[in-house]
């Protein structure tokens, strides 16, 4: 049987290793244009040529997102950039339908998935889109299961991908203007700031000056507040209904949140595919997500449309119950050396986390610089080395800070 595809965000290079390495199938990412999540640190040719070397060996694909909203002036640059990509890329993400005809004459060759932008809700843009020559569509986020069993059962032809895990939008994915409003930065060209979820506050026209609070309860409001999806619940469903993809959200985020989303969401398909009757969702695998910095989750629309818990009525902060504190970078008989990027102490109580999903307690109560000097504490982004004693580990694996674990 083929298994679904687990998809991951990408933001740069080492957070593709770090994707394939923690059981990814394949990775989006952008270039330095063109792509929305500008913010981003985003691939140069060299890294994208880079990368395509290494997902080949691993036999994964790369799936390269050119899915802004363009004016004019950006279609000048637009031909030879598609040009020079196309041979390291094994699709191109799109929205714009004066793109798609842009990809189709100039890399025809290449597959194209239309992303969640192009907002597709129902069977006939499904069907629509797939006779323009679409391969897979990311669906709306807004979609019910039955919505998506529904478009499933009457295009059977076109792939589809779902989004299961990370940030939503408060509006209907990408329609939403706020940040381009008030900051300037255009969401629809990956430069969105989130001031949906910035505290509002109310004027009357008659009273300028004067500033009201408003509370929908005694915490504030929450009008633009969305919750994160968490929609493993609905892994077994979109599998049995014939999703193509589950794509996670979040190519700003940190290597350490790719690996342990990845790592679950890994570890849950591949339990499903062994045993599908008696597949189950673990609490392990829920504890695991809350260690990685989210707002409050919820399942999103895959039960109803229309949703209310998706809105997030407590905070509109992330939860941070772990720290990622250094990287695994070398290993051999002796020693581990681990790259940091928090301040670690020595005697602190931290956590390794690993590739086969197991999770090692240490105590650091010994390191050196490089040079062989005993630290007494470690900064950020420094190379250090602690004895290997008995641990199983490799490179890549991932050392955490568990707040509540003082
Ligand atoms: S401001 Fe919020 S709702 Fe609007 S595009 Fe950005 S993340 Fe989405």
């Amino acid at each position: 049987m083929q298994k679904i595809e687990l998809l991951a965000p990408a933001g740069n290079l080492e957070k593709l290793i770090i994707a394939f390495d923690y059981g990814a199938d394949a990775v989006y990412l952008g270039a330095k244009k063109f792509s929305l999540r500008n913010l981003a640190d985003n691939f140069s040719l060299d890294d994208l040529k880079k990368a395509k070397d290494i997902a080949l060996k691993k036999d994964k694909k790369i799936y390269l997102t050119l899915n802004i909203f363009p004016y004019n002036e950006d279609l000048e640059e637009l031909p030879e950039f598609i040009e020079k990509h196309k041979k390291f890329c094994d699709a191109f993400i799109i929205s714009d339908a004066g793109i798609i005809n842009l990809c189709k004459e100039i890399a025809p060759e290449i597959p194209l998935h239309l992303s969640t932008q192009a907002n597709t809700t129902n069977y006939l843009s499904t069907k629509f889109w797939y006779n323009q020559g679409i391969k897979r569509i990311n669906l709306a986020r807004e979609l019910c299961l039955n919505d998506i069993k529904t478009i499933r059962e009457k295009v059977p032809e076109v792939e589809l991908e779902v989004f299961i895990h990370g940030a939503m939008c408060m509006a209907l994915s990408g329609r939403c203007l706020l940040s381009n409003f008030l900051t300037g930065r255009a969401s629809n060209k990956g430069e969105c700031t989130h001031p949906c979820r910035w505290k509002y506050y109310f004027i009357e026209e008659t009273r300028p000056n004067q500033i009201f609070e408003i509370n929908e309860d005694n915490r504030g409001i929450y009008l633009f507040n969305s919750k994160d999806l968490c929609g493993i619940f609905y892994l077994k469903d979109l599998i049995e209904i014939g999703v193509n993809s589950l794509k996670i959200e979040g190519r700003m985020k940190s290597i350490y949140y790719v690996a342990n989303v990845i790592r679950v969401y890994r570890r849950a398909i591949d339990e499903y595919y062994e045993n599908p009757e008696n597949f189950k969702i673990k609490n392990e695998w829920l504890e695991e997500l809350k260690l990685v910095s989210h707002r409050d989750y919820t399942k999103g629309f895959f039960e109803k449309r229309n949703n209310i818990d998706t809105q997030n009525i407590e905070s509109s902060k992330y939860i941070r119950n772990a720290d990622f504190v250094g990287v695994i970078v070398g290993i051999d008989n002796k020693k581990i050396t681990i790259q940091a990027r928090n301040k670690i102490l020595i005697g602190e109580k931290l956590q390794i986390i690993t590739q086969d999903f197991k999770n090692y307690d240490i105590i650091i109560n010994e390191a050196y610089d490089l040079n062989n000097n005993k630290l007494e504490v470690i900064q950020p982004n420094m190379l250090f080395i602690i004895p290997r004693k008995d641990l199983w580990l490799n490179k890549n694996a991932i050392l955490r800070r568990i707040n509540f674990l003082k």
